[in-house]
């Protein structure tokens, strides 16, 4: 396949020519952005499996926290401000304790950031061998506000712009390489890392305060380059980055420069913002950063397109590019 997997399946079958009274900016953004009678809403959909894209033994209570986190930070990737999630599950059986706590991650975020859960749907898992049903999976459809006519997407980014991303990456990715026995950290690094990746944090005031600044906005979901690949395609441009500049925790930094290039740049689920913004309203975001207490870092540079879209250089170097996260990368089409 000569693209990515995921994204090629989209386009070959979900991707078709608007119909209907309701239309949006098409596929290929964090949200759909819908006009409804002189209002703008932000939509977005996202599914998790447990043991695709939960460990089969995450704490119930973070599994429904950060199902609804990934939804708004998509949300927070367009600008909008939640209003309401939709929660479709699919369970392997009854448990109430598990569901209680579920239930309580969930309905804390939802409740701190008044998006209220409006219906849904529940349902079992099919069987899988003898009385054995397949891992749960949740859906959650998050909607939220944004003022007529604006929103961010991933299109808009022009040469010239600066790069940047917030807070740090590369914890989620490492907390992951950790549970699964391939790295490890300093002890008292190891809570920091596994909480960024069990209740990473919406950057829903970041996002908000960004609409009259950023050119384009993307969260990082599958990862700092892939992210910023999605923006570079929509947008029609290249980019330079800095990985010296790439803002990295200090769990991280006391890593190998191998492990923090991997984690920083490919490893996915910070659930950061990464964004583009004209080179003279930098002194604007950084305000918008100190204002919504957000750490903000100029990265790169957004550059005329060229066959190369993205060079990373560190030092003298450059960096070689490596993939994201794809569901269905290793399949034939
Ligand atoms: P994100 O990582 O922000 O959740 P994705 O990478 O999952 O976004 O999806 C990329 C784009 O493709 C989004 O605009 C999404 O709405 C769209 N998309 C994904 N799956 C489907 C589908 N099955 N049908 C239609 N659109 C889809
Ligand atoms: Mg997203």
């Amino acid at each position: 396949m000569t693209q990515r997997g995921e994204f090629q399946i989209i386009e070959q079958f979900f991707t078709h020519a608007p119909f209907g009274a309701w239309t949006s900016q098409g596929p290929g953004d964090d949200c759909a952005l819908i006009d409804i009678g002189g209002r703008r809403i932000a939509v977005t959909c996202d599914m998790a499996a447990l043991g695709t894209h939960f460990l089969p033994d995450a704490d119930p209570e973070d599994v429904g926290y950060k199902a609804l986190a990934v939804n708004l930070s998509d949300l927070a990737a367009a600008g909008a401000v939640p209003r309401a999630f939709f929660l479709s599950i699919g369970l392997p059986r009854r448990d109430d304790g598990w569901l209680a706590d579920f239930s309580r991650g969930m309905m804390a975020l939802a409740q701190s950031t008044g998006c209220a859960l409006l219906g849904g749907d529940t349902t079992r898992t099919p069987e899988v061998a003898d009385g054995r049903h397949s891992p749960a999976v949740i859906s959650i459809t998050a909607m939220g506000d944004l003022p007529e006519g604006k929103g961010l997407t991933r299109a808009g980014a022009k040469p010239g712009d600066d790069v940047w991303v917030s807070g740090t990456v590369g914890d989620a990715y490492a907390a992951l390489r950790c549970r699964q026995g391939h790295w490890d950290a300093m002890p008292d690094a190891l809570p920091q890392l596994y909480a960024r990746m069990d209740r990473p944090v919406p950057r829903l005031a970041l996002g908000q305060a960004l609409l009259d600044v950023a050119t384009a906005a993307a969260d990082v979901s599958d990862g700092l380059l892939a992210d910023l690949g999605h923006i570079l395609d929509r947008s029609g441009v290249s980019a330079e980055i800095d990985f010296d500049l790439v803002p990295r925790s200090t769990a991280l930094r006391s890593m190998t420069p191998l492990r923090q290039r991997e984690a920083a740049l490919s490893g996915g689920d910070d659930y950061e913002l990464v964004f583009t913004a004209p080179a003279e309203l930098a002194d604007r975001v950084r305000a918008i950063g100190v204002a919504t207490n957000t750490l903000v870092t100029r990265i790169g540079r957004i550059e005329k397109r060229t066959s190369t879209a993205l060079v990373v250089r560190s030092g003298e170097g450059l960096l070689p590019i490596t993939a994201g996260f794809d569901h269905f990368a290793a399949e034939e089409a």
